[in-house]
This record gives C-alpha cells, structure tokens and sequence, in this order.
C-alpha cells in the first residue's frame, strides 16, 4: 500500500507527548503514512515568531490531512485562537465529536453520541470590538455572532448524511431560538427543511440548549447524533466528554471540501505538562478517525479494539481513568494488544 502523506502538528503542552504516543500506535498497528511534522501555536511562535507559519499552512495545502496536538491560546488577550484560524482557512465547517463508553465503572453505560458542530460561523468569526463611554475605551464590549443559510444548511446536512451513512436514527438539532429569534431562529428554521428531506430515514427531533444541558446529564442515552451551533457544540461536547470518561476519552474531526484536521477535544492541559502522564486516547482516536478518512479503516479498527482492552481491563490506564500509569507505559500495553 501506498504511504499517505499526512501533516502532524504536535502542538503545546501535553501535545508533543500524546503525538508521539499517538504516531507510535498508528504505526504499530501498520498504518502507511508519510508524516510531515510542522509546529504551530506557541511551538510555531518560539520557532517562527509567528503561531501559524506559512511552511505549516503549505504541508496542509499538500496533503489535506493533518493530525494536530492541541495549541495553546492565550486567554483574553494576545493573538486569535490558531484552532479557530486553521477552521477558517481550510472551510472546515463541520467539527465531528463522537463520544461513546468504553470504561467501565462510569456513571453512564453504553452510550453512543456524535456532536457534529457547526465550526466556521456564530460567535466564533471573530467579530468582536469594545464601546468607549466617556472616558473608559472599553466600557462595553459588542460580540457578532452571525449565522448563515447556507453555512446552517451544510451543517444540517452534514449530520443527516453521516446519519445515514453511519446507520444511526435520530438527529438532534439544538438551539436558542426562543431567545435569538434572528440568528438561531434561522438555523433552526433551516435545520427543519433538511430534516424534511430525510423524513423516513433518519427522526428528527429539536431541543433547547438549556434543556439539553440537562437532558444529557438525566438521559444521555436518548441522543445519537446532534447538530448545534459552534458555541453550543463546543459547551455540550466538553459535557458528553464528561459522560464517558473525561476529556482524554473524547477525539474530534474537523472536515471541509479542501481539508481535514484530526485532534483531540480537549486542550494543552498546563496541568499536566511535562509530567509523562497525559492520557493520549482522544488523539489516537481521532487518529483512527483520521485512519477511515483516508481509507485505512481497518487499522483504526485494530487500535480501538485494543485500546477498548486496555481501558476495559483497567490495569495500565492513566490517572484520569483512576489508574497510574504513565502516558508511555499506555502506549506500550496498546501496542502489546495490538
Ligand atoms: P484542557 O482541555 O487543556 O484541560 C482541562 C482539564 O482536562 C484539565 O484538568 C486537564 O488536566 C484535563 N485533561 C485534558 N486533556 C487531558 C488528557 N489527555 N489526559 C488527562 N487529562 C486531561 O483545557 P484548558 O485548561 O481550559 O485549556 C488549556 C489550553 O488549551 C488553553 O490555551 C486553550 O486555549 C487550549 N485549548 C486548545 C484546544 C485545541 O487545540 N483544540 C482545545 C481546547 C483548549
């Protein structure tokens, strides 16, 4: 089989340990790729001076895949989140977050959830400005939250088709139109009229983003995939993380028409950093989504099953999964299975 080139981004924090782990599992279980490794966030500023350089953005142009460790974005101030500019320079609109059970012992069994997020619209495009009064310059501060037609129409259609490809039954549309009548009111409006299409193949039904919030900590069993806007999709996916394990269970894909970018839900975990102890599933999950995105499935069926029989055993699993085991000590029981 051919190499696939693909461009890896190791990324800040805990980044470059989970990658590597992660690259080491991939190869493990035979995977063929070409990996060009580029840096980005504060890497690429220490590197570059700059968190996006130009030699990353032109690996991605190249191959249209990447697999990328989380980047740190500073809080408040400083430049704009890289996730949030590389989302917009490849259109990637749809950001797929599946959450399913694997350690046992949880509050919740058998759960099974995919969030497809709306990434490149609402209050993500970045326009933002603060309101002098008097003699304060930022006495108020105005956030643009903007929602398209055609942005919400993808997106819908986007959850539908992987429904439909992915043999699930029920799309979940969420929102806060009761509220943001124009803007939500409109993605919801436009949800509908694709949910129509799909009557008899796919259910639909609608949730307030309140009530939902609520629904997935009672029932999280009720929902198989949702479709929400890019601030709720954000929010409730860090939730459903929580429902099976934690952030270091949940893998997240980002897809567009020129591009895809692979990484993990949560971020650089400072906590953690340095330490060797970071649990590396979420990325070598979304290594294996990433596996099936350029055809090469049937590896990321061999590292789930055996990262599935690591957790489930429970004996060399990371702290978060109350084990004690190093992030290198996983890896190697992963590939022990493999
Ligand atoms: P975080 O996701 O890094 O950490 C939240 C909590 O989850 C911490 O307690 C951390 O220890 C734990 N955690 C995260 N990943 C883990 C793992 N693999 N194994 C075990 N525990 C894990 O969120 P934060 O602290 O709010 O953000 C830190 C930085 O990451 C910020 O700069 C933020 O902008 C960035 N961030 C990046 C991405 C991304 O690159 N896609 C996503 C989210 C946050």
């Amino acid at each position: 089989m051919k190499k696939v080139p693909v461009t890896l981004i190791p990324g800040d924090g805990i980044g470059p340990s989970i990658t590597a782990a992660t690259v080491r599992i991939l190869e493990a279980a035979g995977a063929q790729i070409d990996w060009d490794s580029h840096v980005a966030g504060m890497a690429g500023v220490a590197k570059f001076g700059d968190p996006i350089p130009d030699a990353t953005l032109d690996s991605i142009k190249r191959t249209g895949v990447a697999l990328k460790g989380p980047l740190e974005t500073p809080v408040g101030e400083g430049f704009r989140s890289i996730n949030v500019a590389l989302r917009k320079t490849f259109d990637l609109y749809a950001n797929v977050r599946p959450a399913y059970s694997i350690a046992p012992g949880g509050r919740y069994e058998n759960l099974d959830i995919v969030m497809i997020r709306e990434n490149t619209e609402g209050l993500y495009v970045g326009v933002e400005h603060y309101i002098k009064v008097g003699d304060d310059p930022r006495a108020a501060a105005e956030s643009v939250a903007i929602i398209t037609r055609a942005g919400s129409e993808r997106i819908a259609r986007y959850a539908f088709e992987y429904a439909v490809k992915h043999q699930r039954k029920r799309v979940t549309l969420v929102h806060k139109a009761n509220i943001l009548k124009f803007s939500q009111g409109l993605f919801l409006e436009t949800g509908r009229k694709v949910a129509h299409e799909y009557a008899g193949r796919v259910d639909f039904d609608e949730r307030i983003v309140d009530a939902m919030a609520m629904n997935l900590v009672l029932h999280p069993e009720r929902f198989d995939v949702i479709v929400t806007t890019n601030l709720f999709g954000d929010i409730l996916s860090d939730q459903i993380s929580g429902l099976v394990g934690g952030l270091g269970m949940a893998p997240g894909a980002n897809i567009g028409i020129h591009g895809a970018i692979f990484e993990a839900v949560h971020g650089t975990a400072p906590d953690l950093a340095g330490k060797g102890i970071a649990n590396p599933t979420a990325l070598v999950l979304a290594g294996c989504m990433m596996l099936e995105h350029i055809g090469q499935g049937e590896r990321a069926a061999r590292v789930r099953t055996a990262v599935e029989k690591v957790i489930r055993e429970g004996k060399t699993v990371t702290g978060d999964l109350g084990g004690k085991a190093t992030t290198g000590e996983f890896t190697e029981a992963v590939i022990g299975r493999l």
